[in-house]
C-alpha cells in the first residue's frame, strides 16, 4: 500500500534509466517529489533478452500501479524444470510464490510508463559524469544540478559510485552468457512441455548451460552459458554447430539464436560496495549490489531497494535524508548481501545443475515483501 507522505517542495536527481532507476523514480515522483531522471542513451530501451520477476517485485510493481500491465505481457510458467545431462532432476514450482516471465523491453516500457505517468521528467543523451554527497550532479555537458536526493542507479560502471569514490570490489566470475529473444517455435519443437522454464545443464564433456524460459506466447527468451575461457561456446554469433549437437531437441530455437541481430556474451560481474549511500547520494541496482544471475535476484533486489529508498527518504524525519538513507541501508541491506552471496556460491560452484534449488532459504530475497511496512519483524516465508 502507498504511503500517503507528501513531499511536495523536495528534488531528486536520478543517473539511469533501467530497472532500478525507473522504480526509484516512479517512487519518489509519486511520493510528490520532483524528479530528473538522465540516461546517457539516445534512446530510452532495455537491453538483453527475458527476466523472471518474483513476489518482491511484483508487489513493487503493484505499488507503482503497473502490476496490472505487466500481468498482461508476461506469464507464470507451470514448472521450473532443471535437467542435467538431459535427465530431468527436478521440477520446482515454488509453492505457489507468486512469480512471472516476460520480455526485458516490456517491463521497461511498464517502469516508464509508471515514471511518466508520475510526472517524471526524463532526459535522454544526458550522461551523469559525477556527484557528491551534498547534492551536486554534474552532466558530461558541463552542468551542474543540485537535488536533495541523487540515485545512483546507473548500473555496474556507475559514474556516480565512482566519482564520490566508495570503496567497493569487483569481479567476474568464470562463466557467462549469451542471451536471445526468439520466436517460440512450439511446433518445430515437437511434443514436450515446452511452456516451463527448463534449465539445461551439461558439465560433460564441457559446460554449456541452456536456460529456456517462455516469456508468452510468442516470445522465447534463450540463455546460452559457457565459460568466459571457452572461445568457442561464448563466441557471438553462436556456434550453431556446438549447441545443436549439445542440445539437438532444441534445434529450432537454436537456429533463430544463431542469426539474431548484434548478440553480446556476458561475463556475470559481482560488485561489492562498502556503503550504499553517502551524503545525499544514494546507490541502488547493478551499481551497489550486480550479481551472478543464478538466483534471477539482481532485477528484483534492485526494484525493491530502489523502492524502500524512496519510502525511507520521504519519511526522512525533519527533512533529515541523510540520516534517513543510513536507516535505509542498515534495514534493506542484510537481506541484499546474502542473496549476493548465495548468487556468487552458486555462480562458482554450478550447483544450480542439482536442481531443486529454490529452497525457502534461496528464495529468501523473493518472499521479501517491500511494500510491507512491518517486513523486518517477519522472518522468512512470512512476509
Ligand atoms: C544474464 C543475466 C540474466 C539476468 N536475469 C535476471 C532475472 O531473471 N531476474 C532478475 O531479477 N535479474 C536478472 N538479472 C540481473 C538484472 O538484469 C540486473 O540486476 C538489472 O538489470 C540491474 O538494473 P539497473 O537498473 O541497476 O542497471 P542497468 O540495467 O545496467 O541500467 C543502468 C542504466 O543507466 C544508464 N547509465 C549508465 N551510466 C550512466 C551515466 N553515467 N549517466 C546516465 N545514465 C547512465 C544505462 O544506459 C542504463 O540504462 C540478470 C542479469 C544477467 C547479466
Amino acid at each position: 500500500m502507498e504511503t500517503t507522505v507528501d513531499r511536495r517542495g523536495r528534488h531528486a536527481e536520478v543517473s539511469g534509466a533501467g530497472f532500478a532507476g525507473l522504480t526509484a523514480a516512479a517512487a519518489l515522483a509519486r511520493r510528490g517529489w520532483s524528479v530528473r531522471v538522465h540516461e546517457k542513451g539516445t534512446e530510452l530501451r532495455e537491453q538483453g533478452a527475458g527476466i523472471v520477476l518474483w513476489h518482491n517485485s511484483l508487489k513493487v510493481l503493484k505499488a507503482i500501479g503497473v502490476y496490472e500491465a505487466v500481468l498482461a505481457g508476461s506469464m507464470t510458467p507451470p514448472y521450473y524444470e532443471t535437467r542435467f545431462q538431459h535427465a530431468t532432476v527436478s521440477h520446482e514450482d515454488f509453492g505457489g510464490l507468486p512469480w512471472r516471465t516476460m520480455t526485458r523491453p516490456y517491463l521497461h516500457r511498464c517502469l516508464l510508463d509508471a515514471a511518466l505517468a508520475a510526472g517524471v521528467e526524463i532526459r535522454t543523451g544526458s550522461e551523469v559524469v559525477a556527484a557528491d554527497p551534498r547534492g551536486r550532479v554534474t552532466l558530461a555537458s558541463g552542468e551542474t544540478l543540485h537535488a536533495d536526493l541523487v540515485v545512483g542507479a546507473d548500473g555496474v560502471k556507475s559514474k556516480v559510485r565512482d566519482s564520490i569514490g566508495f570503496e567497493q570490489e569487483r569481479w567476474k566470475s568464470r562463466d557467462g552468457i549469451t542471451r536471445f529473444l526468439v520466436p517460440r517455435h512450439r511446433a518445430e519443437l515437437g511434443p514436450g512441455e515446452w511452456d516451463n522454464v527448463i534449465d539445461f545443464w551439461n558439465l560433460e564433456p564441457r559446460y554449456l548451460r541452456v536456460l529456456y524460459v517462455p516469456c508468452n506466447d510468442r516470445e522465447l527468451y534463450l540463455a546460452l552459458g559457457a565459460p568466459r575461457a571457452d572461445e568457442q561456446g561464448s563466441r557471438t554469433p553462436i556456434d550453431l554447430d556446438l549447441w545443436t549437437s549439445a542440445y539437438p531437441e532444441l534445434t529450432p530455437v537454436l537456429r533463430a539464436a544463431a542469426t539474431a541481430a548484434d548478440p553480446r556474451y556476458y561475463g556475470y560481474e559481482t560488485t561489492s560496495v562498502a556503503e550504499w549511500r553517502r551524503g545525499a547520494v544514494a546507490l541502488v541496482g547493478d551499481a551497489a549490489h550486480a550479481m551472478p544471475p543464478a538466483l534471477a535476484q539482481g532485477a528484483g533486489c534492485a526494484m525493491a531497494n530502489a523502492y524502500t529508498l524512496a519510502v525511507a527518504a520521504t519519511e526522512a524525519d525533519d527533512g533529515d535524508v541523510e540520516a534517513a538513507l543510513v536507516r535505509w541501508e542498515e534495514l534493506e541491506r542484510p537481506v541484499t548481501d546474502r542473496c549476493q552471496r548465495r548468487s556468487a556460491d552458486f555462480a562458482a560452484t554450478r550447483s544450480m545443475s542439482e536442481g531443486n534449488q529454490f529452497t525457502l532459504e534461496n528464495l529468501e530475497t523473493a518472499l521479501y515483501d517491500p511494500t510491507n511496512p512491518n517486513r523486518h519483524a517477519l522472518s522468512v516465508g512470512q512476509s
